[in-house]
């Protein structure tokens, strides 16, 4: 592997992959492989993204591989990351990409000092993951209430619990997951409160039955749950969290078809921490911020729309995994692998295998219609604003409560989250909108459009002072 140090200027390689998760580690290796020079950037410390986190050596974890799947596939791929030809960022957040001549310009800051670093490349793959969707409820800001794949990913790369006694809630295929981890590290989940309807899924048959490893591994959690104990609770709510210094109960009240809390049917479970997601959505971006066309999910959630080969409606740039739509870690790898031999052909005219690419393409189809019916049945219903009581902070940067959007809405016109914005400065925050954006965009009567912002994340003043007007790219300086 080429040294990771921070460099000042990386490349110009063939192509840079933003995102070492299942789909950016999957392309890079698969591109390096196939002859191609490679950068690969991530903001973490160690590559597997969210779903093969993994403590840090330092820990001496005695069975790393401990709530994984497919370890094998990816301590392969990470053996072939050491290969000439792949250099390989860890520690490094790309906060924008754009045009330079004849390549593409990354710009990062690497490590805990924010060190400036830039990248060139021919091409670009983006593979940026998703993050978790959270819906406020009263309470939800209390010490205790964590995300649901923020629970796991404590757990799987702190080996930490967030509690003993720790209530699952939100909605999505990833509650039970975390509800299996969390009861084999050792807690005690009481429920798992899943507001869609299971049942649902019936209506997407033929997709499941495409995939009946996702069905089996759906049951196993299920069995695994009800041997713990949990209950398995659907089309029911956390509707608020209760405690003084930290959580200590919740309300879970059963919910009608479009999420509204039905009069009269809460009760309250002791516990002393919440996991709580309501699915995920892509991080888009540094894709929009070069203009990358987006379409809807069936869970309304804004995806990146590429073509067969994955890229996307901007040439030269390619995109794989949860950024085009969530899907999980074989369907990210897949897309991966796809996205790979199309830079490869593009860039180098590497002939494609017409049997592998069919394989691919038929194993993408399977899991993406799988997807799909995930995202269906799980779409939050509209609904959910009835959990909110007047004083509920629905943008906790800025502490903003949902009677000061709804004021906004009803008395000064806003109809989209941007007025909201301007208005009550929700979403102006640290985390930019990314936490209370869809809650904001629905109290304002909006679905949540996709994510445009000029920076991918903050950027020391600084860097941006350094920055060229023009930069020239090391080929027009070369050819100059
Ligand atoms: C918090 C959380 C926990 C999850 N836990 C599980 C689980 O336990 N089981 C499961 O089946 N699924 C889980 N998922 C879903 C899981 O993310 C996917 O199925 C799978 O990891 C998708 O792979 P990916 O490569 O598309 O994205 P990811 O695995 O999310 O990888 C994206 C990578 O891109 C990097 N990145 C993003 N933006 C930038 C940038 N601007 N600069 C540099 N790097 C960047 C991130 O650091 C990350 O490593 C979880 C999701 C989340 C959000």
């Amino acid at each position: 592997m080429a040294p990771t140090a921070d460099l000042a200027l990386v490349g110009p390689a063939d192509l840079a992959v933003v995102g070492a998760g299942p789909a950016g580690l999957a392309a890079a290796v698969r591109a390096a492989g196939l002859g191609l020079s490679v950068t690969l950037l991530d903001a973490g410390e160690q590559p597997g993204g969210q779903f093969h986190r993994h403590p840090a050596p330092g820990l001496r974890a005695a069975r790393p591989q401990a709530l994984h799947h497919d370890w094998r596939g990816f301590t392969g791929r990470l053996r072939r990351l050491r290969g000439d030809r792949l250099t390989h960022l860890p520690r490094h957040h790309v906060w924008s990409v754009v045009r330079a001549g004849a390549h593409w310009r990354l710009h990062a800051v690497a490590g805990p000092d924010e060190t400036p670093a830039t990248v060139e490349a021919r091409a670009v793959l983006l593979a940026t993951g998703a993050y978790e969707r959270q819906l406020p409820f009263p309470g939800w800001t209390l010490p205790g209430v964590v995300g649901a794949g923020g629970a796991q990913a404590m757990l799987k790369s702190h080996l930490v619990l967030p509690g003993r006694r720790i209530v699952v809630a939100g909605s999505g295929p990833l509650l039970l997951a975390v509800a299996g981890s969390l009861a084999a590290a050792g807690a005690r989940v009481p429920a798992v409160v899943e507001a869609a309807d299971y049942t649902a899924y019936t209506r997407a048959l033929p997709a499941l039955l495409r995939n009946p490893a996702k069905l089996a591994e759906g049951a196993l959690y299920g069995g695994g749950l009800l041997r713990h104990g949990t209950r398995l609770l659907s089309r029911h709510a956390v509707t608020a969290a209760h405690g003084t210094a930290r959580v200590e109960a919740v309300t879970v009240t059963r919910l009608d078809h479009d999420w509204r809390p039905v009069p009269g049917t809460g009760r309250v479970v002791p516990c002393d921490a919440l996991a709580v997601g309501h699915g995920l959505l892509p991080q888009l971006d540094l894709a929009t911020a070069l203009g990358c066309a987006t379409r809807s999910t069936p869970d309304l959630a804004p995806a990146l729309a590429v073509d067969a080969a994955q890229a996307t409606s901007v040439p030269g740039v390619w995109a794989a995994g949860e950024s085009c739509g969530v899907g999980g870690a074989e369907l990210a790898v897949t897309e991966g692998e796809i996205a790979a031999d199309a830079v490869a052909h593009a860039l180098r005219g590497t002939p494609r295998d017409a049997r592998r690419t069919a394989a691919l393409t038929r194993r993408r189809s399977r899991l993406r219609a799988f997807a799909d019916a995930m995202a269906a049945a799980h779409r939050p219903g509209p609904g959910w604003a009835d959990w909110l009581d007047p004083t509920t902070e629905v943008c906790r940067c800025e502490e903003v409560s949902a009677e000061r959007i709804r004021t906004a809405v009803t008395e000064y016109g806003a109809h989209d989250a941007r007025s909201v914005k301007l208005l009550t400065r929700a979403g102006m925050g640290w985390c930019q909108g990314r936490m209370c954006g869809p809650a904001v965009a629905r109290l304002a009567g909006g679905v949540p459009a996709p994510d445009r912002r000029p920076l991918s994340c903050p950027v020391p003043l600084r860097h941006l002072a350094a920055l060229p007007a023009h930069p020239p790219s090391p080929s027009e300086e070369s050819e100059a």
